[in-house]
């Protein structure tokens, strides 16, 4: 992935606020926080979305997301921590290379990163059930291979 921005940044061919590294995964400072101390945590390897990303690395992802997030909350004494992913750039993703943001948080800080819309009558359920019968079909939540 030559142009990827967050492959350079594994390559070391440009600059990032480091915190953690291992083989697989690293993790450095937001270049535009939400507050400061925000974190992105990224695989190493280029996939570009949730679901590209094999179990094996998404579970240290997420071990890496919780102690992150240990680190942010006693250096920036946040009182809360976001953990976010936009996933496909109808989701909001900019950059194609998948990241989790941690992201520190204060009671008066004023952000509200979502807004609730209701269901019409039943579509809740039925909703729900679409949902089930897909993750039946293919338990990762992909498009069955042929
Ligand atoms: P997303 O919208 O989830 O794809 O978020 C991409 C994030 O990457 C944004 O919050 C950017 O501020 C951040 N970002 C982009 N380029 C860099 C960079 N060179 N170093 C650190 N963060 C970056
Ligand atoms: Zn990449």
């Amino acid at each position: 992935m030559d142009d990827c921005i967050f492959c350079k940044i594994v390559r070391g061919e440009i600059p990032a606020a480091k915190v953690y590294e291992d083989t697989e995964v690293l993790a450095f400072l937001d270049i535009t926080p939400v507050n400061p101390g925000h974190v992105l945590v990224v695989p190493k390897a280029h996939f570009e979305i949730l679901q590209a990303i094999p179990d094996p690395i998404l579970s240290k992802l997420i071990v890496v997301v919780k102690k992150i997030a240990g680190g942010i909350r006693k250096a920036t004494r946040a009182e809360g921590i976001n953990i976010g992913m936009n996933n496909g750039a109808a989701a909001g993703q900019e950059v194609p290379h998948a990241h989790i943001h941690v992201m520190p948080r204060f009671k008066d800080d004023g952000y509200k990163l979502w807004h609730g819309t209701t269901y019409p009558q039943g579509e809740m359920e039925e909703t729900a059930k679409k949902i089930l019968a897909a993750l039946k079909y293919s338990p990762s939540g992909q498009a069955p291979r042929k």
